[in-house]
């Protein structure tokens, strides 16, 4: 009791383990996907947050930039009062620009368009200390103001003149951040050198340790944007994703498990059984004596085959032999049976030249390639003579092709073995077939033997099935007989053999070798052991 709850016991635990094993696995690997999802998504959006601040600046560089090309083409460049005046008209309509300069090629300033506006700077650079852009068209330095920073663009005009660009660039251009990112992070504005032109207004995030950097360097002019966010802040931000793909994981894992515990559980088909078991050697063979009629003496037996379970459970050829037919593993287990028949009686072979052992076999089996090749080999590895063997056909199944069936009855018999035709009268041998085969011996089934006693038409067509077999030259042998009434009613019919109860049932090797010993030299098939 306790090792059958045991049994039903542990596969569910270990289904049930296995089950969460894969839900686990899956939601740890759904955990990593989903963690480097985000991260990644989270790196291309900070990527992002820092082009568009940079597009931003590149355009307001360039078209402060534009707006002092387009001066030196049509403006009267001199510190004039005229000249000066157009240059005013030039920053008026330029809205990001907040004074033009004009100045030497080593940027000394000669005047500004508000030259009010010169007290106001805290410094000026040399034209050594401004970048130049790419393809060196322009340059571009800090301008250090009391009321802030501001961005300087120098243009070289000719070799007298230059024009600087004084342009307020404040941290809205460069507010790209989301909201939920805002008060986190600052964005900011550089030159090449390191110089800050603007930035955004939180002052929160500081720190190398607790914020993440990232710079994006223009392709065009000294510029980069760097974007410097707290670290905890981003970690949360932007995690829908997470619990989506985390529960498609688990969901995932759960079916996974689901199928790998039935898989790796359900329990085995009949047929992997069956395959068990021929590979085991569980099917093994058992005896049930052919005797004389008159004397009861056994003359041979018949090689019948059981299923022993490892529990000590005997199974009936009924509940296997026909899928072991129909899956093609009756060649395998017939020859297993065979060699282990012919091992097991060996010395009873061996001593009586008579006794002759009875196998059955399926006609495709009896028909397939290599048969009678296979047959002999077996024969001669147990060292028996082929005359002592008779091959039963069994009528489950039936010759497809009669011709060739009856070379193969004459093949096997020209080597020597016997042929018999079992369940005559019931199978699919009529009498025409019975003609054609020329076989050795004729079974006659338990259903005529069953009523030989009451049935008169059973009785007949016995006699009948006798003549043929004596006419053909055929013996007989009657199956299935329980009493001794009906021993004597087939002595009657003029049968010489006989299987059945009445003497034994099919027994494992040691008790059928006992019966033999005990019945040497004949005795009435009565005084039979019934035991199996
Ligand atoms: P079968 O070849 O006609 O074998 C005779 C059957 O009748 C056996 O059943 C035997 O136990 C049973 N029998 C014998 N005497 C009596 C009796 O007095 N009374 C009763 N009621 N039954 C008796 P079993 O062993 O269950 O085999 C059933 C069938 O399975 C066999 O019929 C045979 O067709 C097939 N079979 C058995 N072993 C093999 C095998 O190794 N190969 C093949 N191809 N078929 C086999
Ligand atoms: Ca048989
Ligand atoms: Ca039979």
């Amino acid at each position: 009791m306790t090792e059958l709850r045991n049994r039903l016991r542990w596969p569910a635990i270990a289904r049930i383990l296995l089950f969460l094993l894969s839900v686990g696995a899956f939601l740890a690997g759904g955990n990593v996907a989903a963690n480097y999802l985000i991260e990644t998504q989270r790196e291309r959006q900070l990527e992002e947050f820092g082009n568009i601040a940079l597009r931003r600046s590149e355009t307001a560089v360039f078209y402060g930039i534009s707006t002092l090309r387009d001066f030196a083409q049509r403006g009267n460049i001199g510190c004039d009062g005229g000249a000066l005046q157009s240059v005013r008209l030039f920053v008026y309509r330029s809205g990001a620009m907040k004074d033009i300069r004009i100045v030497r090629p080593d940027a000394s300033v000669v005047c500004a368009a508000f030259s009010e506006t010169l007290e106001f700077d805290k410094g000026w650079a040399t034209r050594a200390e401004m970048l130049p852009s790419v393809g060196g068209a322009s340059r571009l330095f800090r301008v250090e103001q009391f009321f802030g920073t501001a961005l300087g663009a120098m243009i070289d005009v000719n070799s007298e003149y230059s024009l600087v660009g004084i342009m307020s660039v404040d941290g809205s251009l460069i507010d790209v951040m989301p909201s939920e990112l805002r008060n986190q992070s600052v964005v900011a504005l550089e030159l090449d050198n390191g110089q800050t032109i603007a930035r955004t207004a939180s002052g929160a995030v500081v720190g190398d340790d607790t914020t993440i950097r990232l710079s994006t360097e223009s392709e065009r002019y000294p510029l980069r944007t760097v974007v410097r966010v707290d670290k905890a802040a981003l970690a949360a931000w932007n995690r829908q994703p997470y619990m989506p793909i985390v529960l498609a994981s688990g969901i995932l894992g759960a079916f996974f498990g689901l199928l790998l515990a039935r898989s790796l559980f359900r329990p085995m088909s009949p047929l992997e059984e069956l395959d068990r078991a021929i590979a085991l050697g569980h099917v093994r063979p058992y005896f049930q004596p052919i005797f004389d009629l008159r004397t009861g003496e056994i003359t041979g037996a018949e090689v019948l085959a059981r299923w022993i379970k490892p529990d000590g459970t005997v199974i009936s050829p009924a509940r296997f032999i026909e899928l072991a037919e129909d899956s093609g593993r009756i060649a395998d287990l017939t020859w297993q049976l065979l060699s282990t028949a012919l091992a097991e009686l060996r010395p009873l072979l061996t001593a009586d030249k008579n006794f002759c052992l009875s196998v059955n076999i399926s006609p495709p089996h009896f028909v397939s390639d290599g048969f009678i090749q296979k047959l002999r080999e077996t024969t001669a590895a147990a060292n028996v003579a082929t005359r002592q063997i008779t091959l039963e056909l069994t009528e489950r199944q039936s010759f497809e092709d009669p011709g060739l069936a009856a070379a193969v009855v004459a093949e096997a018999r020209g080597y020597g073995y016997k042929v018999a035709i079992d369940d005559v009268g019931i199978g699919h041998s009529g009498l025409s077939q019975i003609q054609r085969l020329r076989a050795d011996v004729l079974k006659i089934d338990k259903f005529f033997v069953d009523s030989v006693n009451l049935d008169a038409s059973a009785t007949a067509m016995i006699a009948m099935l006798v003549r043929l077999a004596r006419e053909m030259g055929m013996r007989v042998i009657a199956e299935g007989i329980e009493e001794q009434a009906q021993v004597d009613a087939l002595i009657n019919c003029g049968i010489a053999y006989g299987q059945g109860y009445v003497v034994a049932p099919p027994l494992p090797q040691r008790a059928f070798l006992d019966l033999v010993a005990s019945r040497a030299g004949g005795q009435p098939a009565q005084a039979a052991t019934r035991a199996a």
